[in-house]
């Protein structure tokens, strides 16, 4: 198969996951007999420097010419005073929308080396294998009115939250597929009982339902869905929900993988005359200027992007597999950086992306 990958690397320890992430997916076409072809482009603060946007005209070509893009992380603290519009991670905004991608999925899964790095109780954790999939172009992060309003006799804020039938079909449709590949479970996040939004949301993915017979679907609501997250994560299958929603409860799914250099993440589009998604896949953490430049980043939530890459835009799920396998087997011989090692002497991002290489 050919695979044509557009590689942001971003700022900070974007560049250093990255570039262990990019010399896996090498591993990967050469053992299985892919054609890889990379380019380059700039993204966030980076391109700042070079070409005073975050996110350059050229860097949006390419990504719309490329089967996948992989990207690190943005962000530098020289720019944090800006305003948002001329920040670096206003690229990521940038590149999302110009993408079309709709849903980021955030696969969340417990491996056994690093139990006792989850502040959960092992019981609790061990097991743990889900995937959150979050709305990702709707609701109140997008919704207009929005501002804050100063022509009253006080200051005065508004969002709205708005949804579309579609923007809910497709995304619960895309929840559905994903729990047909796995344990045939899905779960509807919503707050029905408050928000229309929400009684819409739940009125389509019902709809929707009676498409995936073999699929069992329940709802919860979400500040219940909060608590059965750390209650009992192992009844989660896959789980859909809405933009805020789903921003919040990804990240408190984070904590049950131990760190958050663990966590990769795909964002995805519509899918392709081939049966491929169009994708964005990148770790959910940061560029971490604490430890940027350092050899200390874990590359893991990277190198979780590239198997989440393979499987999604490319139906290469045995490859998938196969980089998944070798994470877990690096993890369980303790080759890990110093985020997973409070004792004793960590591997460098460099010797876990080698250590995952001679693993594959
Ligand atoms: P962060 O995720 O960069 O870092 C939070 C903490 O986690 C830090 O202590 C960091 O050292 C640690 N950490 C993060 N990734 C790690 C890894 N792979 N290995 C080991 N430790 C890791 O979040 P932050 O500090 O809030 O943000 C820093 C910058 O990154 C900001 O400019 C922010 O806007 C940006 N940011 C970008 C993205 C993105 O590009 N998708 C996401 C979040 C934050």
């Amino acid at each position: 198969m050919n695979l044509n990958i557009l590689v942001l690397p971003g700022d900070g320890i974007g560049t250093e996951v990255t570039a262990e992430a990019v010399r896996v997916l090498e591993v990967v076409c050469q053992k299985w007999g892919h054609t890889l072809n990379l380019k380059d482009a700039l993204l966030g603060g980076i391109a700042i420097h070079k070409t005073g946007t975050p996110f350059p005209a050229e860097t949006e070509k390419l990504a719309l010419e490329a089967d996948a893009v992989l990207m690190g992380a943005v962000g530098l603290p020289e720019f944090d005073e800006w305003p948002p519009e001329k920040r670096p991670e206003r690229g990521l905004l940038g590149i999302r929308k110009a993408m079309g991608v709709f849903a980021n999925l955030r696969p969340v899964r417990s491996y056994k080396a690093l139990l006792d790095s989850s502040p959960l109780k092992n019981h609790l954790v061990d097991g743990v294998d889900m995937i959150i999939v979050r709305e990702l172009n709707g609701g109140i992060y997008y919704g207009t009115p929005r501002g804050i309003y100063t022509d009253g006799p006080e200051p005065r804020a508004v969002n709205t939250m708005a949804y579309t039938q579609s923007e809910i079909d497709r995304v619960t449709r895309m929840g559905f597929e994903l729990a047909r590949k796995r344990r045939k479970k899905l779960t509807s996040v919503d707050k029905s009982n408050v928000l229309e939004t929400s009684q819409l949301w739940r009125r389509v993915v019902v709809e929707v339902a009676k498409d995936y017979p073999d699929v069992e679907l329940d709802h919860l609501l979400v500040d219940n869905c909060a608590m059965q997250l750390v209650l009992n994560p192992k009844r989660f299958d896959v789980l859909v929900t809405e933009n805020m929603f789903g921003d919040i409860l990804s990240d408190e799914g984070a904590i049950l993988a131990g760190s958050i250099g663990m966590l990769p993440s795909a964002s995805i589009g519509a899918k392709k005359p081939n049966g491929a998604w169009t994708g964005l896949y990148e770790p959910v953490h940061g560029s971490a200027p604490d430890i940027a430049g350092q050899n200390k980043a874990n590359p893991f939530g990277a190198i979780g992007s590239v198997a989440a890459l393979l499987e999604y835009s490319f139906g290469l799920v045995e490859e998938a597999a196969a980089v998944n396998r070798a994470t877990e087997a690096v993890l369980t011989s303790g080759r890990v950086t110093a985020d997973l090692k409070p004792a004793g002497t960590p591997a460098t991002t460099q010797q876990v992306g080698e250590a995952v290489c001679q693993a594959l």
